[in-house]
């Protein structure tokens, strides 16, 4: 039998806290690909489209892809925008005679009038089916999963690595449970458990620490018959909404009291070890101070803004960092992005090899991470911003940063953007004149994704709070909606245990 399928990719992290809406402009400055546009830019890269694609091949199913949609995080999305992505979604959904529907979705997307962005999604979906269709997603597991999300998707499967890598495989495993559901083979549900924290006390790193242990126990689950998949959410603690935090789903049937019950036992570890931190946050003063001394005998040393990762909806223009390191006089560096469109408008008008004086970046925001700095320097080169990965993330996806210069200051060369990117690939230096191996420190925006291109270059890895709007001090944010009390914003104190 071939089964009708309709896939979706619609995805956005978003920070309630960003002062930028995410209108239509930002999915277009990211991507919106239609049909059959999606599937070539897509189909062989690490995207959950893909792993579709993979698993629609081996079981014969005809595929309807309507689009695949993301914004850069940011602020929250407008109805305008939503609406513009989801309709067409929900248009095939009523036109089409489908057996499934199988989609990519995030799992942090907060609408302007609606805190539950992919219940959102999923409640106007179902809607428009017109009989008991399974419905399975894919999720980032930096998602807020609401109890409405698992009620209306029958199959939630989260990726399982952070920095994300598996994606497509992803893709795959969640399209194996919806066949074998179409099929009538099983009838799956998907249950929650959450722990009342903004998000898993290390954002759910699974290149170490205690991520590992619970995956394991997660797969060793899995083996049994009635268990499809077991999802670890880390959450997204930049989200001021009711469903914030880490949460652990068990996608399964038969006895979901020990469904439940096991689901507890990981979200008790989640709990238990809230205190357990892997990262050693410096501040930029010393994070500029090893860079000072720094030997790159053994590779260069990469410094991460956390606080400033666009990929969490922080600005990307904090100056904290830079001015720290160029106040000590560190030498025979990059760094990488700073967003400050305005900046580069002026230096597109100038030419390469003429010193200028630029006020940049501290400009949206600067009680976040630090007002504009006043610099003069050499402008190096110039580009449209485009650029093609080439590395576990963005192998052979297509991407731009918008307008961009580099500008050399001192001994930094400084790579300036229109649009806010995340630094996960060395392309996205290397396409516009930087070589990030041959410096002797390298200082990027992004909290964890960096580690799966840079780690194999540096000698060294440091991470630093800029004090931008991804913050670890997280009552510097005005949190209004989260359930209350909550880790880490209120003391241990409060609670009965
Ligand atoms: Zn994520």
């Amino acid at each position: 039998m071939t089964f009708r399928v309709l896939t979706a990719e619609l995805a956005h992290e978003t920070n309630t806290f960003s002062r930028l809406l995410t209108g239509k402009q930002a999915f277009k400055d990211r991507y919106v690909l239609i049909g059959d546009e999606a599937i070539e830019a897509r189909c062989e890269a690490n995207t959950e489209l893909a792993g579709f694609l993979d698993a629609g091949r081996a079981h014969g199913w005809q595929i309807e892809h309507v689009l695949s949609a993301a914004a850069g995080p940011s602020g929250k999305v407008t109805r305008s925008a939503f609406e513009w992505l989801c309709d067409p979604i929900v248009a095939a959904v009523e036109r089409g005679s489908f057996d499934g529907i199988l989609l990519g979705l995030h799992g942090a997307t907060v609408l302007d009038f609606c805190e539950d962005g992919e219940g959102e999604i999923l409640r106007r979906i179902r809607a428009a089916l017109s009989r008991e269709t399974p419905v399975a997603i894919t999720l980032d597991p930096h998602a807020n999963v609401s109890t409405q999300m698992c009620s209306l998707a029958d199959i939630i499967v989260s990726f399982r690595t952070y920095p994300h890598v598996d994606m497509r495989e992803t893709g795959v495993r969640a399209a194996a449970i919806l066949q074998r559901t179409m099929a009538g083979e099983i009838r799956p549900e998907t249950i929650r458990v959450g722990r009342p924290m903004l998000e898993e006390v290390n954002g759910g790193r699974t290149d170490v620490g205690p991520m590992i242990a619970r995956l394991a126990a997660a797969e060793d689950y899995e083996t049994r018959s009635d268990v499809f998949a077991v999802s670890i959410n880390a959450g997204f603690a930049s989200t001021d909404t009711a469903d914030v935090g880490p949460t652990v789903l068990v996608t399964g049937q038969g006895d979901f009291d020990q469904h439940i019950a096991f689901a507890e036992t990981l979200a008790d570890d989640i709990w238990a070890k809230r205190h357990e931190v892997l990262n050693d946050y410096l501040t930029v003063a010393a994070a500029a101070a090893i860079a000072a001394e720094y030997d790159p005998q053994n590779g260069p040393l990469v410094i991460a803004d956390y606080a400033d990762n666009p990929g969490a909806g922080g600005y990307g223009d904090s100056t904290a960092l830079l001015g720290a390191l160029l106040e000590a006089g560190v030498g025979h560096a990059c760094f990488g992005p700073m967003v400050d469109g305005e900046v580069v408008q002026a230096l597109h008008r100038a030419k390469v090899g003429e010193h200028i004086r630029v006020v940049l970046g501290g400009k949206i925001d600067p009680a976040f991470g630090g007002g504009p700095l006043t610099l003069e320097g050499e402008l190096i080169s110039i580009s449209d911003g485009h650029y093609v990965g080439d590395g576990p993330i963005l192998g052979g996806l297509s991407r731009s940063y918008g307008p961009t210069a580099v500008l050399r200051v001192d001994d930094i060369e400084i790579l300036i953007v229109t649009i806010a990117k995340q630094m996960l690939d060395l392309q996205q230096f290397k396409a516009f004149g930087i070589e990030p191996e041959r410096a002797r420190v390298i200082a990027l925006k992004s909290m964890q994704h960096f580690r799966a291109a840079f780690e194999p270059i540096a000698g060294q890895v440091i991470v630093c709070d800029s004090g931008a709007l991804c913050t670890l001090h997280y009552d510097r944010l005005p949190y209004l909606n989260v359930p209350r009390p909550i880790f880490p914003l209120d003391p241990d104190a409060a609670w009965s245990d």
